[in-house]
């Protein structure tokens, strides 16, 4: 239902309303425990440091961490990206990327690839999904530091085969880069079972947590550098960060109210998961039939029906996108995203990069009432 007279259908941009137990240990974090967790003493920096460590496990054991050292807190899905790829790939080495990345992979590869590293792109079909033959041949022509691909887009919602990737990078000695930000709290993940190597998500999406923070794990015998160094609250005389998981990826004071929100959002999401999955395809199905079935409606990525994140694109065949989400916000109290959505490899794949798209996305707390109102809307705007 409607929250303060919105219909919030942005939930790929960032998930809205937070859960209430989220502001609760926010305000937690800064009050009680507002100390500067593994630096001073007192009680509030140790409550800090606890918050810190119970986030940490809660948040380890729901992506299947087996051990919470190796699920390090950055400051978000694009930074976690960012200390992967910049940590991993030098001059020389080679990388297999998906063609249909979201620029937090595309810029920093673009920057990489400028200083010497070879980066090649496995092809998608239409509907956005990698082809796994073409990538083993990629992988398999030349010696392949990593394989980088999302799990799901934020563009066609498609959802790549991971586990089958893992398999194919393991096979010829790759290490497996994964972006999450568009399938964590959307579809079970656990990381140990899919064999990603390296994998980052936002803790803003489907993590239901507040802006400012993100999560990497990576698995124990991948090597990477980290890409800040400053305070870690011990070993100070050292030149060095120091070696052991997580200090050495977590320079500087971390931001314990962000990691605490998320903490007890995952805690609201580890009891909600499986019915959560359902609801969101059961309501992503129906909003894919209800636009398909709209005159002059293309719906981006996989057909009706497919399996999908629960992302939904549309063009149409003569209101713009800009009109359509501008209509749907001003007369309807609709949100949701047009453009481009930080992914122009995913429209080019999907032919709508010169007009972007308008996109439609589902998160806890849509109802099949929003989703029909927005249909509604839709066929109303677009009938004039
Ligand atoms: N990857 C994908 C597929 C995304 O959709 C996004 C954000 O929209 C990101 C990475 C970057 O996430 P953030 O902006 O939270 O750093």
């Amino acid at each position: 239902m409607p929250h303060d007279g919105i219909i919030y259908l942005d939930h790929a941009a960032t998930s809205w309303p937070k859960p209430p137990e989220v502001l609760e240990a926010i305000a937690y974090a800064l009050g009680p425990a507002g100390g500067n967790p593994n630096r001073s003493a007192h009680r509030l920096a140790l409550a800090a440091a606890r918050l810190m460590l119970e986030s940490r496990s809660t948040v380890a054991s729901f992506f299947g961490v087996p051990d919470a050292r190796d699920l390090l807190f950055v400051p978000g899905c694009t930074f976690g990206l960012n200390m992967a790829l910049k940590g991993l790939l030098e001059p020389g080495d080679r990388a297999v990327v998906s063609s249909v990345e979201h620029n937090a992979v595309v810029r920093p590869l673009a920057v990489l690839e400028k200083a010497g590293v070879e980066v090649v792109r496995i092809p998608t079909d239409r509907s956005g999904r990698i082809d796994l033959d073409a990538a083993e041949a990629l992988v398999a022509a030349r010696p392949t530091k990593a394989v980088v691909c999302q799990h799901a887009s934020n563009v066609t919602g498609a959802i790549q085969p991971i586990g089958d990737l893992a398999d194919i990078a393991h096979d010829h000695g790759a290490i497996l880069v994964v972006d999450g930000a568009q399938a964590a709290g959307h579809l079970k993940v656990d990381v140990t079972a899919l064999g990603a190597d390296v994998y980052v998500a936002s803790g803003h999406k489907g993590l239901l947590g507040p802006q400012g923070i993100g999560v990497v794990y990576l698995a124990p015998v991948i090597e990477v550098r980290e890409l800040v160094q400053g305070g870690s609250g011990g070993d100070s005389g050292s030149l060095t960060m120091p070696a052991a998981r997580p200090d050495r990826y977590e320079a500087g004071t971390p931001p314990v109210p962000a990691i605490a929100g998320l903490g007890a959002a995952v805690e609201v999401l580890s009891r909600e998961i499986d019915a959560l999955v359902v609801q969101e395809q059961r309501l992503v199905q129906r909003l894919v039939a209800g636009l398909a079935a709209i005159d002059g409606v293309r719906v981006l990525g996989p057909a009706p029906g497919e399996e999908r994140a629960p992302v939904a694109s549309i063009v149409h065949a003569s209101v713009e996108p800009d009109r359509l989400a501008y209509e749907l916000d001003s007369r309807y109290g609709i949100a949701v995203r047009a453009g481009l959505h930080c992914a122009p490899a995913a429209h080019a794949a999907a032919g709508t990069l010169e007009t972007g798209a308008v996109r439609f996305s589902i998160g806890r707390g849509v109802t099949e009432a929003d989703v029909d109102l927005a249909l509604e809307a839709v066929r109303e705007v677009c009938s004039k």
